[in-house]
C-alpha cells in the first residue's frame, strides 16, 4: 500500500453513492490509498496532482465474470454457438495451454481490462489444469496490479498430454472434482492470499452444476465453503440450456444458497428463482454480449434489480469480446430498451418516457458490482474512507465534448481511449493514456509467441471427439449447429 498523497484536480466527479446523482465539480486527495477528502480547492502542497479539468472522475468499473486466460484467442469465437464455444474453448484450447500461457493470458487481460478503467475483476479461471498454472495465472493476475476475485476453476480442461486417446482426456473432465484438484486448490487459498489487506482474494469456479446430481453439488458448495472462498462463481440459467434441472429451488431447500455465492447469466431464471436468491444475498453476473450471442435469454440484470436482488455486469470470455466496460452497459441499456418496447409493440404501443436508464446501467457497472462480491465497503463508490480505486475520463476528444449528461457521457460515449488515468487503492496504473511500467511490444511479442504454441497444439487436437462426446448433453436437432425441440 502506498503512503503517497495524489490529488486528483478539478475534475468532474460522479460518486455513485446512492442519492447523490448530481456531479460535484472539484478535488479528490487520496492519502494511503484510501479517499481522504473529497471537496474544491484542496492543499496541493506536497502532492502528487492529476490535473482532471476536462475530464469524468468515476470509481473504477467492477467487472464481476471474466475468463482473463483466453487472451490470446482473440476473435477465435467471433461466430460461436455457446455449442461451438463449450468444446472448442472448454474442451479443446483450454488443455492446451502451458503454465506460461497462463500467464501471458491473465496478464495481458488483466492490463487490458485496467487500461479499460476496470479496477475490480472476478476471474472465473478454469485454466487450473495444473498447480503451475495456478500459480502462474494468479501471479500473472497480481502483477497486473488489479483488485479481484481469483476464482480457482473445479472444471478440468482436458490433459491431452497425458491421454494417448484424446476420449480418455475428456472423460477425465466430467465427474466429481478429484482429490489432485481439490489439493492444488487447498494449498493456492492457504498459501497464495494475504487476508483482509490483500488486493485479491481466493474464490472458487464452480463446475457446471445443472449437470451434476444434488449430492454432487451440495458436496461442491461445501468443498468451496471449506477452502474459503470469498465468492462462488457458477454459470447458471443459460436460457434454455439444461432447463429442466431447476437449480435454485434445489439449492434453496438443500439450505446452500448464500451471499458469498454469484451466479452468471441467468437469463432463464424465473421470477420466483430471482426472488428467492434476492431473499437469500446471492448476487448475479449479466453478461449481455454472450448472452444475446449464444441464445441465453435476455440480460437479467434489470430483472434482478427489480426482485430487489444484487446485479452486476460482467464481460465473460476473451476469446470473443473487447475487455471494456462500455460495450457492456451499452448492450445492456439497450437491450433492456428494446425488450420493454418489444413488449409494447405487441399491444400496438410505444414508450411515451423511457423507464430504464443509463444511470441504473452504470451502477450496475460500479456501486452494484462491488455488492455483488461483498466489496461494497472498500470501493465502487467515491467516497471518504474507502479504498481509491478511480478512473478518469477525458471529456474533450471529438467524440466526446461537449458533455451535456454526465452520465450519458460516461455510458453512451468514450471508448478505450478516453480513459486517461487508473489507480488502484491509490496506486496509478495507467496515467496520461498509458499503462504504466507496461512495455508493450515485448509483452506483445511473448503473447503471439503464446498463441502460436498454442494453435500448434490445438491442431492435432480434432474437433470431433470433443464434440461428438459433448453433443448428448446438449438439446440439439439432427443438425448439431441448430437448437433443436425438446
Ligand atoms: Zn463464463
Amino acid at each position: 500500500m502506498t503512503n503517497q498523497r495524489t490529488l486528483i484536480r478539478g475534475g468532474d466527479i460522479l460518486s455513485m453513492s446512492p442519492g447523490e446523482d448530481t456531479v460535484i465539480h472539484g478535488d479528490v486527495l487520496i492519502e494511503g490509498g484510501k479517499i481522504a477528502q473529497v471537496g474544491q480547492d484542496l492543499p496541493s502542497a506536497c502532492v502528487d496532482i492529476i490535473d482532471a479539468r476536462n475530464c469524468i472522475v468515476l470509481p473504477g468499473f467492477v467487472d464481476t465474470h471474466r475468463h482473463v486466460w483466453q487472451t490470446q484467442l482473440r476473435g477465435v469465437a467471433t461466430d460461436w454457438s455457446m455449442f461451438d464455444y463449450s468444446a472448442n474453448i472448454r474442451w479443446r484450447y483450454g488443455g492446451c495451454y502451458d503454465p506460461e500461457d497462463a500467464y501471458l493470458g491473465n496478464y495481458v487481460g488483466a492490463l487490458e481490462a485496467i487500461n479499460a478503467g476496470i479496477t475490480t475483476m472476478v476471474d472465473h479461471s478454469h485454466i487450473t489444469i495444473s498447480p503451475e498454472h495456478s500459480a502462474h495465472a494468479l501471479k500473472a493476475f497480481r502483477d497486473s496490479g488489479m483488485r479481484g476475485v481469483w476464482c480457482f476453476g473445479a472444471f478440468r480442461n482436458p490433459d491431452y498430454a497425458a491421454h494417448a486417446d484424446p476420449k480418455d482426456a475428456l472423460i477425465e473432465g466430467f465427474g466429481p472434482v478429484p482429490a489432485s484438484v481439490i489439493d492444488n486448490a487447498r494449498h493456492m487459498s492457504a498459501t497464495a492470499f494475504q487476508g483482509e489487506d490483500d488486493l485479491l482474494r481466493f474464490g472458487w469456479a464452480a463446475n457446471e452444476l445443472e449437470f451434476y446430481e444434488p449430492d454432487a453439488i451440495t458436496a461442491e458448495i461445501v468443498l468451496a465453503r471449506e477452502l474459503g472462498a470469498a465468492t462462488i462463481s457458477m454459470h447458471a440459467g443459460m436460457g434454455a440450456f439444461r432447463s429442466e434441472v431447476r437449480l435454485i429451488p434445489m439449492m434453496n431447500e438443500a439450505g446452500l444458497l448464500g451471499e458469498d455465492m454469484l451466479f452468471v447469466h441467468g437469463g432463464g431464471f424465473t421470477d420466483a428463482e430471482l426472488a428467492t436468491l434476492a431473499e437469500a444475498g446471492v448476487a448475479v453476473s449479466s453478461t449481455p454480449e454472450t448472452e444475446m450471442q449464444m441464445g441465453m435469454g435476455h440480460p437479467v440484470a434489470a430483472r434482478v434489480a427489480a426482485s430487489g436482488g444484487k446485479p452486476s455486469l460482467g464481460i465473460d470470455i476473451a476469446s470473443n469480446f473487447a475487455g471494456d466496460m462500455f460495450a457492456q452497459m451499452r448492450l445492456m441499456l439497450q437491450a433492456e430498451r428494446r425488450e420493454r418496447g418489444r413488449l409494447l409493440q405487441a399491444e400496438n404501443h410505444m414508450p411515451g418516457r423511457l423507464d430504464f436508464t443509463a444511470a441504473q446501467v452504470l451502477r450496475y457497472a460500479t456501486v452494484d458490482g462491488a455488492r455483488a462480491i461483498g466489496l461494497q465497503d472498500k470501493v465502487g463508490r467515491i467516497a471518504v474512507g474507502l479504498d481509491a480505486d478511480l478512473l478518469v475520463i477525458r471529456t474533450d476528444a471529438i467524440n466526446m465534448a461537449p458533455v451535456n449528461d454526465h452520465v450519458g457521457a460516461v455510458v453512451l460515449y468514450p471508448n478505450v481511449h478516453d480513459v486517461s488515468m487508473v489507480m488502484v487503492r491509490g496506486k496509478v496504473l495507467k496515467r496520461d493514456g498509458r499503462l504504466v511500467g507496461v512495455d508493450w511490444d515485448t509483452l506483445r511479442e511473448r503473447l503471439t509467441a503464446s498463441r502460436d504454441r498454442i494453435l500448434h497444439r490445438a491442431a492435432s487436437i480434432p474437433r470431433a471427439p470433443a464434440e461428438e462426446f459433448l453433443a448428448p448433453f446438449w438439446y440439439f436437432s439432427k443438425d448439431m449447429r441448430q437448437p433443436g425441440a425438446r
